[in-house]
């Protein structure tokens, strides 16, 4: 037992850092913020403590210790300093942990291998982390340090989802599985649903549509991930920001063999300059039905598009489930937009499903029920919290 009651979380990208630092009592932020352009001379940290007086500076950050300092230099100035007996440990998001990592970590150094062996299955998330853990512990190497994987929550789901139809030799050799993302997100807001609906976790089951710039479905059945849209990478699934989502594997060999890219401009096209940005210019929901409402119609066939995905992995999930207790919206787009719930649920009366246009239209940053009064299927917007999800992940095991 600790009588440390602070968390902090740290988010660290290749060139951006976003921390919160929780009062795991309430589960209150005491200060957010975030680093950007790190290893540019334009970076800038933009701090806001708790009573509010938001703080940003630029000044140059030549990698990621130099930004953890300027963070705790900000966190000192609040009095809320690294160095302070009240912090409990630092929670680390990482973003692949492979099938080993199931549930959260303290970091040692033969985790830390453990997450680079991993490097291979996700080159464009787990340097960064890796690097976010090493400065921590190297300015407080006393203080545990835990490592919350965005694929735990996946890793119970069945062989049968998880493994892709191929040579099962050759899969296994280059550990080439469906992992699952947004893992984090998917826990917190299945658990959050049941809760809405007054009952337990292991008694409901939940299709969970994470809509953020990426997104991710999830099937979760009494609390355990069965199925998840995203696969060996968080490409896989359904229209993103800037993500194509599913695409017959054999585009890449048309794209290499018939349009002469390089493997390289292959990835850069399907991860950067595609999904709702590839299909009309813009990821930002917002900004599409601006344009639909104009009558832009490569807007709206933008919008079509994302919401015919959604449509089937809900189907898909349905079938999975069997019995679907709820749906939940969240992220950016999920909690926000509410033609998405519409049209994505459009047409599912005969599944129990169908959105209350008056209660759909309210905005809040509550959990709600936006399905009509006595629906067979709960339909809900449930904000997601991966900070404090990765904050009381952390705090519960050092805690014990
Ligand atoms: P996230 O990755 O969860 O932060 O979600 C970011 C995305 O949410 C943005 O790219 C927008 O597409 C979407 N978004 C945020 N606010 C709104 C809003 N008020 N209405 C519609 N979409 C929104």
């Amino acid at each position: 037992m600790t009588s440390a009651t602070r968390v902090l979380v740290l988010n660290s990208g290749s060139s951006s850092v976003k921390y919160q630092l929780l009062d795991m009592r309430d589960g209150s932020r005491l200060a957010v913020g975030l680093v950007e352009r790190i290893g540019e001379s334009t970076s800038r940290l933009v701090h806001t403590p708790a009573g509010g007086g938001r703080r940003e500076r630029t000044a140059p950050m030549a990698g990621h210790e130099a930004a953890l300092r300027a963070v705790a230099a900000e966190l000192t100035a609040d009095g809320l300093g690294l160095d302070s007996p009240d912090l409990a440990a630092i929670g680390h998001r990482v973003v692949h942990g492979g099938l080993r990592f199931t549930e959260p970590t303290v970091v040692t150094d033969e985790v830390l291998a453990e997450v680079e062996r991993l490097v291979p299955v996700a080159p464009l998330h787990n340097p960064a982390n890796i690097v976010g853990i090493r400065t921590a512990r190297a300015l407080r190497p006393d203080l545990p340090q835990v490592a919350v994987f965005d694929t735990a929550f996946h890793t119970t789901m069945p062989e049968h989802a998880a493994r892709y139809a191929i040579d099962t030799e050759t899969a296994d050799a280059h550990r080439i599985r469906r992992y699952g993302f947004h893992g984090t997100s998917h826990a917190y807001v299945s658990r959050e649903t049941a809760r809405l609906l007054g009952r337990d976790p292991s008694e409901v089951n939940v299709i969970v549509l994470h809509l953020g710039n990426g997104a991710s479905a999830s099937a979760v059945a009494g609390g355990r991930c069965v199925d998840t849209s995203m696969g060996l990478t968080p490409l896989e699934g359904l229209v993103m920001g800037t993500r194509s989502g599913d695409v017959d594997p054999a585009v890449t060999f048309h794209l290499r063999r018939v349009a002469g890219m390089s493997v390289d401009e292959i990835d850069e096209l399907l991860n950067k300059r595609s999904g709702l940005v590839g299909l009309c210019g813009d990821n930002d929901m917002r900004e599409i039905r601006r344009r639909i409402d104009e009558g832009d119609e490569r807007a709206r066939l933008a919008f079509d598009i994302y919401v015919h995905r959604l449509k089937k992995y809900v189907g898909a999930y349905y079938a999975v489930l069997g019995r679907v207790d709820a749906v939940a919206f969240t992220a950016g787009v999920g909690e926000n937009a509410a033609p998405v719930r519409e049209a994505a649920l459009e047409g599912l009366e005969q599944l129990g499903l169908a959105v209350d246009p008056e209660l759909n239209a309210v905005r809040s940053g509550e959990p709600r029920l936006i399905s009509p009064a006595g629906a067979r299927v709960a339909v809900a917007v449930v904000p997601t919290d991966e900070e404090l999800e990765i904050a009381r992940q952390t705090y519960s095991l050092v805690n014990n």
